[in-house]
């Protein structure tokens, strides 16, 4: 980190910084562990164009969250962009890995900002989904907002990358016919929107932390579909969120159809190597 931006994060956090590490694991922006006598902060940064954009989207959505009083993300102290590179700093988690009792509280905690809910599916600005754009235009229809938010939008992006043909996408009509015995009594709920085991943290001592959301209201499924899709979390995690937010029949057919999002997703971030799991999706239910 250059010197002139380590002397700017000292006089934001007032204090002399003693060390600056890398972190890794991130796949989008450059991250470090800023030190300073007394406490740890973390700062992601990143010179590409939008990424100033990114980091307010980002510091949104943790702000979104945090208020809620729900669940923890980290407080954000700063997004600014200095000598064209854009900022994020943040308090430092230290994490640990989970306990068993940590999946159950973070399960709980969930369930708890899932209880938070709104007049209508999206959210008031547009937003990202990896380095992809999410848009979030209001719709009081599940079934509309899933359809030309979430589906669609990826499917068209697939075919313009010619990772789908024309005949492997479903219509407008097609989805929507699929989705309207699927989608009932469905309640707007705050997501995360990104819920895959590299975003959240638990703290030593055991505090579940949200990193890098995307959030919306949408439903509460959509969260647990995306715990699932590589691997899965604890299962004291689903016993505990399952405990408050009952499954029906319905609830498998809905996590796949809600997974397929994400592997769209995937699909045009990362290419071919998600086609099969998509296509299998695509001709099960369309
Ligand atoms: P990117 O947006 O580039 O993917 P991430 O937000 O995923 O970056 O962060 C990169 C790494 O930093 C991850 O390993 C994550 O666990 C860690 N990390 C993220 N936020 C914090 C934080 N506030 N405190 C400590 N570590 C963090």
């Amino acid at each position: 980190m250059n010197n002139d931006l380590k002397s700017l994060l000292s006089k934001i956090l007032n204090e002399s910084i003693t060390k600056v590490s890398p972190v890794h694991g991130g796949d989008i922006s450059k991250a470090f562990k800023i030190e300073t006598s007394n406490n740890a902060y973390f700062l992601k940064s990143n010179n590409v164009s939008n990424a100033s954009n990114m980091f307010q989207i980002e510091a949104y959505g943790l702000q979104v969250i945090r208020k809620t009083n729900t669940i923890k993300t980290p407080k954000v102290l700063a997004c600014d962009t200095f000598q064209n590179v854009a900022f994020l700093l943040m308090e430092f988690i230290d994490s640990k890995s989970p306990s068993s009792v940590d999946y159950k509280n973070l399960g709980y905690q969930l369930a708890q900002l899932h209880q938070c809910t709104s007049d209508s599916f999206g959210l008031d600005q547009d937003n990202f989904i990896g380095s992809l754009p999410q848009s979030n235009r209001q719709n009081t229809t599940w079934v509309d907002f899933y359809t030309t938010e979430r589906l669609l939008p990826q499917l068209e992006l697939a075919k313009q990358k010619q990772l789908l043909s024309k005949n492997e996408c479903p219509s407008i009509q097609n989805i929507k016919s699929t989705l309207e015995s699927l989608f009932t009594n469905i309640k707007p709920a705050l997501l995360h929107g990104d819920l895959w085991s590299g975003n959240y943290l638990i703290s030593k001592d055991g505090t579940p932390y949200l990193i890098d959301p995307a959030i919306y209201y949408g439903h509460h499924e959509v969260d647990i579909a995306m715990t699932k899709l590589f691997g899965g979390f604890d299962t004291s995690f689903y016993e505990t969120y399952s405990s408050l937010f009952k499954n029906d029949e319905n609830t498998s057919t809905r996590i796949e159809i809600y997974q397929l999002y994400y592997l769209l997703v995937h699909l045009n971030l990362f290419g071919r190597s998600y086609y099969g799991s998509v296509s299998s999706i695509l001709k099960k239910y369309f």
